[in-house]
């Protein structure tokens, strides 16, 4: 089990009898040490089932249980490897009857909370039930119920919002329902009231590892201790410096009070980064500087100085996008790193993937959105595309069906149900169906009128679409095609409040802009300023670009050779040769931390913890990328419907500094740490000698 760690790895790889903290660096093996634990426990006789190891995400449990096979082997099937919510559900499953919950009981997303608590706080907006949920979410997290809340509310908008907590928790009871937090919540309470299914589950489970502790909330940390019992017989590895989860619950407390609460505590440390190049180090290092230290550690490289930290200003974000684009074809082609799936755009919010997204497309780079939503998986998005990938070829049966229902054209349900008996029937596409003459035996009379009018519509539209060439022909014609539709209207029929129609609304018209770009001839850049003229396409052209590209992104996803788009959370624990961090902008990365919208804490306490926190996530970002890093920032941003200037991150000058610090001489450090390890060694084997 010792094969690929370094002495510090092994010693924390072989403790196997006690609680274990190992604290370290980005990249310095955390992870690779709770694989290899795993192997080292099933070696050592824990059966592989009464070994949990917990992770932050689903995907870094896949990846996790993907390491773990290829280690051990088929026994990794049957260790435990999951998140702290899954690991919830189970317990739930198999317990929550005392609790009074079914086994069969719902789990709730996000857009299920917002319903119930609309109904439960009596409002139809969803942006005030989702600051509700905010609120109710980190009461949860902080273990108050309902009652709790409301006595330690500060004002009286807390305390009416613990009072529709009340009536929110009420509905969850009658719905045999929980929500995310109650995944934690519940089982806490399951541990902490009933003995007999606390001593069931530590003995269940033997040992428990956890990735990532940094970023465990204090219900997640009474989980843990309330599992591992006096003995404490736990793996945990985490980053003080990589705590980004503050806004959601976590707590660095977790960390302090480990020592406090076990005594006998191995703390290890690991020194080397074995991810990145010394150049990303040492911004990452200078980066991660200013901020106060918990437990001192410092992180080297030995893996050479590697290309310098690039950084790059762009005039607007497309110009960012373009630049970033250009940048991934040329690495590409000069490193040895030839896969999409070697690089990763990262930036601080989801909706600053927009550009890349329509940039990427336009290059044929296959990519994937990881920690958000795809821009072109948005409903509206795919409703549009629906209708283009009709005209583009008439026999794509899901398009047929998303386009001649959305919107509703008074086809109904039965009418399409009998065109598509009569089209597999007769082995045809929906659309050639609709034209048969054979089909009035198989639909009514009404049908038939609506099905014809619509293919008319369709041939129509697929000849003005053929001989509109031009962005400002294609964007007239477009923004006629959804009147003709009645789009507008139809997002706005949707139950959805009147802000999150016009959002939806606000995409279609970005993406009309986009298309009609596409159309080229006289094409005004982003800034407005300058005219670029290009050879002018039809809009049936772009048109067939776009289903294309989906074909290519959906087949790129499948084989997960592709790029990573993913916002600075998402990427936590992950690598990649190249990374491309963009909108590191003061504002952005940090966050606004002037002007608190859509957050609920008092900013004026807050501030510095929250650079602080901004810092660390910098910190992350930096420390993903292994070969080459770029940070680009822009010199004009859009605020709302203008273009305003913007700063460069306070961070980007201080990543910037480290390039001109003096090198550290790795192997002298290595020298050190080796000589550290050995008067360590020394000592506690002086110590077992005294207990003995
Ligand atoms: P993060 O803080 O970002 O989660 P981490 O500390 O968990 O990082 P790992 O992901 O475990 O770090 O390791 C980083 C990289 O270094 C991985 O590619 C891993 O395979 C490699 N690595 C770790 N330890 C060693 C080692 N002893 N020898 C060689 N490579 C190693
Ligand atoms: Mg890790």
């Amino acid at each position: 089990m010792s094969a690929g760690l370094n002495l510090a790895q092994q010693e924390a790889v072989n403790y196997l009898h006690g609680p274990c903290l190992v604290l370290a660096g980005a990249g310095s093996g955390k992870t690779r040490v709770i694989t290899h634990k795993i192997a080292r426990l099933i070696q050592a006789g824990l059966e592989p089932k009464r070994i949990a190891a917990i992770t932050f995400t689903n995907k870094a449990a896949a990846e996790m249980r993907e390491r773990a096979k290829g280690l051990i082997g088929r026994d990794a099937r049957h260790v435990v490897v999951c998140t702290f919510h899954a690991l919830g559900v189970r317990m739930m499953r198999e317990d929550g009857a005392v609790l009074g919950l079914k086994p069969q009981f719902s789990i709730l997303d996000a857009d299920d909370v917002t319903k119930i608590l609309k109904d439960a706080g009596g409002t139809t907006d969803a942006a005030t039930a989702r600051s509700w949920q905010w609120t109710i979410s980190k009461w949860k997290n902080m273990g108050l119920n309902a009652a709790e809340a409301e006595a330690q509310a500060v004002d009286d908008n807390e305390r009416i919002i613990a009072r529709i907590m009340a009536r929110y928790e009420e509905r969850l009871v009658a719905y045999q329902s929980v929500d995310f937090d109650d995944l934690i919540g519940m089982p806490l309470a399951l541990l902490h009231k009933h003995p007999q299914v606390r001593e069931k589950w530590q003995k269940a489970l033997g040992h428990i590892l956890v990735d990532e502790y940094q970023d465990t909330n204090a219900t997640q940390y009474e989980v843990l201790k309330a599992l591992a019992g006096e003995r404490g017989s736990f793996t945990a590895v985490g980053d003080d410096d990589q705590s980004i989860y503050g806004w959601r619950g976590a707590t660095l407390d977790n960390l302090k009070k480990l020592p406090i609460d076990y005594p006998q505590l191995k703390v290890i440390k690991l020194e080397q980064n074995y991810r990145s190049t010394s150049a990303i180090l040492r911004a990452a290092n200078n980066v991660i500087g200013p901020n106060p230290k918990l437990f001192p550690k410092t992180l080297f490289s030995e893996l050479g100085e590697g290309e310098p930290v690039r950084v790059v200003d762009c005039d607007n974000e497309q110009h960012e996008a373009e630049r970033a684009v250009a940048r991934l074809l040329s690495l590409r082609e000069n490193s040895p790193h030839k896969e999409w799936r070697d690089f990763a755009i990262l930036y601080r919010a989801n909706h600053q993937a927009r550009v890349f997204e329509q940039a990427l497309r336009k290059a044929s780079i296959p990519y994937k959105v990881s920690g958000g939503q795809s821009f072109f998986d948005r409903a509206e998005i795919k409703d549009l595309c629906g209708w283009f990938r009709l005209w583009v070829n008439n026999d794509d049966d899901p398009a047929f069906l998303r386009a001649v229902t959305t919107p509703k054209r008074g086809i109904g349900h039965t009418t399409l149900q009998q065109l598509g008996v009569f089209a597999s029937q007769y082995k045809l596409s929906l659309f050639e169906a609709l034209f048969s003459s054979s089909l009035p035996s198989a639909v009514g009379k009404r049908g038939i009128e609506g099905l014809h009018e619509f293919g008319r519509y369709i041939n129509d539209l697929e000849y003005r679409a053929r001989h509109t060439k031009g962005a400002q022909d294609a964007r007239a014609f477009l923004d006629s095609w959804l009147k003709e539709i009645e789009y507008e209207q139809h997002l706005y029929d949707g139950e959805e409040s009147e802000t999150a129609a016009a959002t939806r609304w606000g995409h279609v018209m970005e993406f009309c802009d986009w298309m009609a770009q596409r159309c080229g001839g006289q094409v005004d850049d982003a800034s407005g300023a300058n005219a670029i003229t290009e050879e002018p396409k039809s809009l049936l052209e772009v048109a067939q670009t776009i289903s294309l590209l989906s074909t290519i992104s959906e087949r790129g996803e499948k084989e997960q050779n592709v790029l990573t788009l993913s916002t600075l959370h998402a990427s936590k624990g992950l690598e990649w040769p190249h990374v491309l961090m963009v909108g590191v902008n003061e504002g952005m990365l940090p966050f606004k931390l002037d002007d608190d919208e859509g957050r609920q804490e008092k900013v004026q306490e807050n501030t510095l913890e929250r650079l602080q926190e901004e810092r660390r996530l910098m910190y992350v970002g930096i420390t993903r990328a292994q070969r080459s890093l770029a940070v680009s920032w822009v010199k004009r941003r859009k605020k709302g419907r203008e273009m305003v200037r913007a700063l460069p991150s306070r961070f980007i000058a201080e990543m910037a500094l480290a390039q001109n610090t003096a090198k550290e001489d790795p192997r002298e450090k290595l020298k050190a740490l080796r000589a550290e390890f050995a008067r360590k060694a020394q000592e506690s084997a002086a110590l077992a000698a005294k207990t003995a």
